[in-house]
């Protein structure tokens, strides 16, 4: 079976694992502690070593080698890196594991092909703990096309080791290993492992990872796992248990090193290219509190001179943000000179409190004036993790003295303002995988204002650009929120009584944003509202409405009149993830429900007379059989049916002149394309899974003609 191009970028999880401080020291006794690191044994000063975060995502790890479609008898694991961001508590928690497979390469025809895949957990308290990301080298599986593995520079400094640490593991380690959840015959099992080349039973690479990591602990930072930011490893060749270890250590600068360990028998390297970072103390301990940082990200904020923008810039220098200062400083609606004082204060003040800043003039309201702001982070910081699209006028008016100056003059700066930074950021963030976009709109928008139909457009338009955005951004990492502010600025001075203007500072509404603008932010796609102390949300909703005329014939406006209050009703209104699954949910009806008594006992139905397919190759084979020509008069429609997994495969199927031919492959212009796996393609024909379901949950994709893919169930009966 080929790899499964389409299992990348797919989510895989949440998946639950639990630990309790005795899975903690089984692992430490496993990767070789002893009464040598008290601390990583004994429950009453535990720390845990941080390598235990890669055995708490085996699930995931499992899932992605069966979603990859990698050719079991070739796998190996050929990379496995981990990112922490807060330690793990000692006595235990509930950890939720999600992610995908982020890449694939193909390095030729024989030459194999490496799966890249990246899982973020968190703890009970939805704060993340770490991020694995672990690279799979399928020995058999190159040559299907794919682009070539990039290139890495690495190489060990000229120089002997700065620390060496001599460890042996015992001749039993991986029997105590695997209780951590890797149980593969190959490192218990002598036959199994005789039959599969070795002389007995080999150590688990991830077991030699785990005293690695105890190695460079003990001479960079020791007794302080915690510190522990990024480590990550080759493995390069197999060792047994019992043989001695030497790990190989050169610190490149204060919280870098890197290391290798060696078979110190033989000299082979059986751990390669090791990079371990570690962080300050006072680090350590802000994560351990959780404290939301912002340290080697660069943040775009527009209209940052004053108000609200401002007061995100201040907080996001503050929590270690490189930030970019945009304001031309003009006037309340717009007008007049550009005035570089109000950027350059802001800058002055970040400065002050020893954060990095600089300042931008550039107005948001043309291209060029986007794309120069965006550069400004470039050539300032080196790149753009963060923008908050805040910069904003006002020019009211009733709509009948609305003039097209006032109305372009609003929605250049509010929407157009935010296509133009946008853009240009977004092709860096993803280039970079990482991304946090930040829109503001408005109630004004979201529910109206006499006199700011010009403002309420562009702030409605901002949703309806995010709502999108976040669709195309999620497989690169980069999600996109809006937030509907309330705060005395300039803008509002005028609105608000004296008696709630020091309850409506603008540094209320600052932490919403930071946590939109943060890697903890867990969402993509909503509107918050903020200001004088409460957060919430907006949301658009959907309510089910009712099915006049069948479906069949146009109904009358007296029918529509007749069931008004019906119509209106929100009765089961929902928010829906994207355009499809809504016009999916009204053009498909719900299932009938079920009777309310039972029916009575009727002879049991003859079964059909080949029985049901049970394979995807047999459902195509047997496609005329369900085919349903009376239904089909006046379509002519080309279905193409791309199955994935083991028992998938490419089919398509042409409906003509009320006859169906079913070909093998894939047609040059087929009218709609479905993509499902080959189980939930059997559950759906099977009738176990519902078509609506299958693709609101993304198991069926389908791309081109949505409306003719309806057909497929008017066409076939199963
Ligand atoms: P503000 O006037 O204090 O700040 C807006 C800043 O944007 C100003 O410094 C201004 O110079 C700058 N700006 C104007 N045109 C620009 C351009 N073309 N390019 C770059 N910068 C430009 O107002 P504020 O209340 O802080 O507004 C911030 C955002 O919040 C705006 O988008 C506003 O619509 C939105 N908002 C505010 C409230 C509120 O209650 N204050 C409510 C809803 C929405």
């Amino acid at each position: 079976m080929p790899i499964n191009l389409d299992a990348v970028g797919k989510r895989i999880g949440p998946m639950t694992t639990q630990y309790s401080w005795k899975e903690a020291v089984l692992y430490a006794l496993g990767v070789g502690a002893g009464f040598d690191e008290l601390e990583y044994v004994y429950e009453n000063r535990l720390k845990i070593i941080p390598s235990f975060a890669v055995p708490l995502a085996y699930p995931f790890f499992a899932e992605v080698v069966a979603r990859s479609g990698i050719n079991l008898a070739g796998l190996l694991h050929a990379e496995q890196e981990t990112i922490f961001h807060a330690p793990l508590p000692p006595e235990g928690d509930t950890l939720t594991t999600e992610g995908r497979i982020t890449r694939v390469y193909d390095r030729g025809e024989g030459k194999g092909a490496f799966i890249v895949a990246e899982a973020v957990t968190t703890g009970s308290d939805g704060r993340r703990r770490f991020t694995n990301i672990m690279t799979l080298f399928g020995r058999l599986d190159g040559g299907f096309g794919g682009d070539p593995p990039p290139k890495e520079e690495f190489a060990f400094p000229d120089r002997p080791p700065d620390f060496v640490e001599e460890q042996c593991p015992s001749r039993d380690q991986p029997l105590i290993y695997r209780l951590s959840g890797d149980t593969f015959a190959l490192h218990v099992d002598p036959d199994f492992a005789r039959a599969s080349g070795f002389e007995g039973p080999i150590m688990h690479g991830l077991c030699t990872h785990g005293f690695a990591c105890r190695a460079v602990i003990k001479h960079l930072f020791p007794g302080e796992p915690e510190r522990m930011s990024r480590f990550r490893v080759r493995f390069s060749r197999p060792l047994y248990p019992g043989v001695p270890i030497r790990t190989e250590i050169w610190k490149l600068e204060e919280g870098r090193a890197v290391f290798r360990t060696v078979n110190a028998q033989t000299g082979e390297v059986v751990l390669d290219r090791g990079v371990v970072e570690w962080v300050s103390r006072e680090e350590a301990a802000r994560r351990a509190r959780g404290e939301i940082r912002f340290d080697g990200r660069v943040a775009i904020v527009t209209g940052a001179g004053r108000g609200l923008g401002r007061a995100y810039a201040l907080e996001l220098a503050r929590r270690g943000a490189k930030v970019v200062v945009n304001d031309p400083g003009v006037s309340r609606d717009g007008s007049g000179e550009v005035v570089s004082a109000v950027a350059d204060e802001v800058v002055a003040e970040i400065r002050a409190m020893g954060g990095e800043a600089v300042a931008n003039y550039d107005s948001v309201a043309t291209p060029e004036g986007g794309e120069r702001i965006v550069r400004t982070a470039i050539e300032a910081f080196g790149r753009v993790d963060i923008l908050v699209n805040n910069a904003g006028i006002l020019r009211d008016k009733s709509f009948a003295n609305m003039t097209p100056e006032m109305w372009e003059a609003v929605l250049s700066v509010h929407l157009d303002g935010a296509y133009n930074v946008t853009r240009p950021a977004f092709l860096r963030m993803r280039e970079q995988g990482y991304g946090r976009i930040v829109f503001t709109t408005s109630a004004a928008g979201l529910f109206g204002n006499f006199g700011q139909t010009n403002y309420s457009a562009a702030k409605m338009g901002l949703v309806g650009m995010m709502n999108t955005l976040k669709l195309e951004g999620e497989k690169y990492g980069i999600k996109v929120n809006t937030v509907a502010p309330l705060a005395t600025t300039r803008l509002t001075e005028d609105v608000f009584p004296p008696e709630v203007q020091e309850q409506l500072r603008p540094e209320f509404v600052v932490p919403l944003v930071m946590y939109l603008c943060s890697e903890e932010c867990p969402v993509s796609g909503g509107i918050y509202n903020a200001g004088g102390g409460v957060y919430g949300r907006s949301v658009v909703v959907s309510a089910p409405g009712v099915r006049l005329g069948g479906g069949d014939r146009i109904p009358t406006p007296e029918e529509v009149a007749a069931r008004w209050q019906e119509i209106i009703s929100l009765a089961g209104a929902k928010p829906y993830p994207n355009a499809n699954a809504q016009i999916m949910e009204m053009l498909m009806p719900p299932a009938a429900p079920a009777p309310a008594a039972p029916a009575p006992a009727a002879p049991a139905a003859p079964a059909a007379p080949a029985g049901a397919p049970t394979t995807v190759a047999e459902v195509f084979a047997r496609m005329p059989e369900f085919f349903r020509p009376e239904k089909a008069a006046g379509v002519d429609v080309v279905f193409q049916f791309r199955i994935s997994g083991p028992g998938g495969g490419d089919w398509y199927v042409e409906v003509k002149d009320q006859t169906c031919r079913v070909s093998a492959g894939v047609h040059e212009r087929p009218t709609t394309t479905l993509k499902m796996a080959d189980e939930d393609f059997l559950a759906l024909v099977a009738g176990k899974l519902p078509a609506m379901q299958a693709f609101t949950s993304g198991k069926l994709k389908i791309e081109g003609d949505l409306m003719k893919s309806q057909l497929v169930q008017k066409l076939f009966r199963f």
